[in-house]
């Protein structure tokens, strides 16, 4: 790419955005930490859906040290349904860190930043650019196809394209680099759209290659993926004295540390609801009457597709452990705890 083109990338990029950025709650103060938050949670998910999650999460904890200090049932409440929640996890952990040992402040440098939980290069080249305005560049799913159609790249997604594109991430980069990684976010956000991009609205359209070859509905290029397999749960609702059973999920794995209705796989045919049995459940530990099937609940996780059927139960006989990770609640408390987004709906229907 010769100087003059990346100039005038630059250049076409920052008047565009004086005129068209988004006005985003986080754009506000630039701060490291709510740039941070904000990186993390917009991760896989759209802004629409980020904005008040972002808002809810700055007013419970409104510093780092806020953060570093709650609970992580609390942190994981505010994530509820936000989906991914390792990422909650590690903004909580990485917030430890950075009261433990940097004395509270965000550290200013790529090297250090990447050694905080959930912090890979893009995150930390954000923080560096947004909030320090240091010429680093970022590589989000937004850069990633805006670039891969500018210059018509037609690797299929990896290790390989990642490198070429972080070449040219790194190249574009101005003094100003905050408004410009802003500016090219903004632009995959609302004109080099994942479908039907706007090029006719785009600052960058006689110097597009993906453009100019009628490539940009076809680019990026996508790998094939076979249909994913189905899980097939079961979920019970055990009472006992007009409360409920609860436990919590290891902290490591899928939705770790959220709290769940004790759930295991089964068979299919084993989904005979209305017949009254006697059951031990694995893990569970005790005895319960399986009742009837009270809700069904389809979900899709990146990986596999889940069918969750939840029964009411009855507590019967044996020992219920008795640990700060299983709980017996009210219906009341259990809005307290933090749970999926599946088992979520089985509170609500549970409320009524
Ligand atoms: S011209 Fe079209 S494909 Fe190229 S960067 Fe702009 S919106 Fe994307």
């Amino acid at each position: 790419m010769v100087l003059k083109t990346k100039s005038d990338i630059s250049r076409r990029l920052l008047r565009w955005f004086k005129a068209h950025g988004r006005d985003l709650p986080w754009r506000s103060a630039f701060s490291p930490y709510t740039v941070w938050v904000s990186e993390i949670m917009l991760q896989q998910t759209q802004v629409e859906t980020v904005i008040p999650y972002y808002r809810r999460f700055l007013s419970s904890f409104p510093t780092i040290q806020a953060l570093a200090k709650a609970p992580q049932d609390l942190v994981l409440k505010q994530w509820e349904g936000l989906g991914y929640y390792s990422r909650a996890r590690n903004l909580h952990r990485a917030a430890k860190q950075v009261v433990e040992a940097f004395n509270g402040r965000f550290p200013d440098q790529m090297d250090a930043l990447i050694t905080l939980p959930g912090i890979g290069k893009s995150t930390a080249g954000a923080i560096l650019s947004l909030a320090y305005n240091q010429p680093f560049p970022i590589l989000d799913g937004n850069v990633k196809r805006v670039l891969t159609r500018l210059f018509a790249l037609r690797a299929l997604p990896g290790a390989g394209l990642d490198k070429i594109l972080w070449a040219y991430s790194a190249s574009l980069v101005p003094s100003d680099a905050r408004s410009f990684n802003s500016a090219l976010m903004d632009l995959g956000a609302t004109v080099c759209r994942p479908r039907n991009p706007v090029c006719g609205l785009c600052p960058l359209k006689t110097l597009c290659q993906g453009f100019e070859q009628h490539l940009q509905e076809l680019l990026p290029l996508k790998k094939k993926r076979g249909p994913l397999p189905l899980r097939v749960q079961s979920a019970l609702v055990i009472w006992k004295n007009k409360r409920v059973f609860i436990r919590k999920r290891p902290v490591k794995g899928l939705l770790g540390g959220l709290w769940e209705f004790p759930e295991e796989a089964i068979k299919k045919a084993n989904l005979t609801g209305g017949t009254k049995r006697l059951e031990i459940y694995q893990n569970l530990g005790f005895q319960v009457n399986v009742g009837e099937a009270i809700l069904k609940i389809r979900q899709t996780f990146t990986h596999f597709k889940l069918e969750l059927h939840i029964f009411n139960a009855e507590y019967h006989s044996g020992s219920p452990p008795r640990d700060k990770n299983h709980r017996w609640v009210s219906l009341a408390g259990l809005r307290e705890f933090p749970f999926s987004a599946s088992h979520k709906k089985i509170v609500e229907a549970l409320s009524g």
